[in-house]
């Protein structure tokens, strides 16, 4: 075959053609030392580009990019393509492409692309795997949650309740019964919670008799679970401090003020983004009282709370 005369020939690596003359050697940042690409004058000449590395391909790519610099490209987490040009990332996961992103309907929890891995929560919302992976099942890590929370309310808000109201996951059944029961005993006292749902509550903050308690949807993602645990928290502060509270507004916007900086606190800006966004009461009531701690403070918010009662 004649290998052992031929073996000081230089070959092109594009086109295959020997190298007369003067060849040209590129390399990629990344490989390793003495890894090059030799190519003809030719090649060098007409080859497109990477246009990310500028080493010569030996053909165009859909890409516009080497093998090498494509592979280091991150991956859309909906599509599994590499992306190239601009990308997102939801509540700091990512990247997503702007495909999906335009293609896909949002998750309702962290508005990332939702892709066939999805989960229909029992008040409707659809979450996608992301959020489904931090979901809350277990007492231990809902009463760790809990708990932190509460230290963060009282130090980002400043209040806290006297009386102690535990934190119980339940299971859907087990929460319509609380709801049913909560609105049976005291019409009054769930005068805020006038149009609750029970096919469609995630949480509730009840009273009977001495006990008190927070109950919140087993499953829920960890974002919705804090969203959730905070705004029943404040309810349960108005239960002690403004118990007969009745303007509506006020008894949710608070609510809904507190969950929004809880989240804000777990670094959650685009479930905040989304709150704030709602154009129902409770979208209402959040705007009031961000107005007034923007002109007043926090701690206005918390005693137009208490006197209003
Ligand atoms: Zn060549
Ligand atoms: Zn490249
Ligand atoms: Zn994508
Ligand atoms: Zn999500
Ligand atoms: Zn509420």
């Amino acid at each position: 075959m004649g290998a052992a005369s031929k073996r000081q020939a230089v070959f092109c690596q594009l086109c295959g053609r020997r190298i007369v003359g003067k060849g040209r050697s590129f390399r990629h940042e990344t490989w390793p030392e003495g890894v090059t690409l030799s190519i003809c004058a030719a090649c060098e000449r007409d080859k497109p580009r990477c246009q990310r590395c500028g080493l010569p391909l030996a053909a165009p790519s859909a890409s516009g990019l080497c093998e090498t610099c494509r592979a280091s490209l991150p991956v859309c987490l909906a599509c599994g393509r590499p992306v190239t040009g601009k990308s997102l990332e939801f509540d700091g996961i990512g990247p997503y492409c702007l495909d999906c992103y335009r293609t896909r309907p949002p998750c309702d929890i962290c508005g990332a692309p939702l892709t066939d891995e999805r989960w229909q929560l029992s008040d409707g919302r659809i979450s996608c795997q992301h959020c489904q992976a931090s979901a809350v099942f277990t007492p231990d890590v809902a009463g760790a949650l809990y708990d932190q929370m509460k230290k963060a309310v009282f130090s980002q808000l400043g209040f806290e309740l006297n009386i102690p109201t535990g934190l119980a996951l339940v299971d859907r059944n087990q929460l319509k019964e609380v709801i049913r029961l909560q609105t049976e005993d005291k019409p009054v006292q769930s005068a805020g919670h006038q149009d609750l749902d029970p096919e469609r509550t995630l949480g509730i903050y009840a009273r009977r008799g001495m006990r008190r308690g927070i109950y919140i949807q087993t499953g829920l993602p960890r974002m919705l679970f804090l969203q959730v645990a905070a705004h029943e928290y404040a309810h349960a502060w108005q239960g002690e401090n403004c118990p007969i509270l009745s303007d509506r507004l006020v008894h949710e916007g608070f609510a809904e003020w507190v969950a929004y900086h809880m989240i804000g606190y777990y670094g959650y800006r685009d479930s905040q983004e989304r709150m704030l966004a709602r154009q129902d009461g409770y979208g209402r009531g959040l705007k009031w009282a961000l107005g007034l701690e923007q002109s007043q403070g926090a701690q206005t918010v918390v005693d137009a709370c208490r006197n209003m009662a």
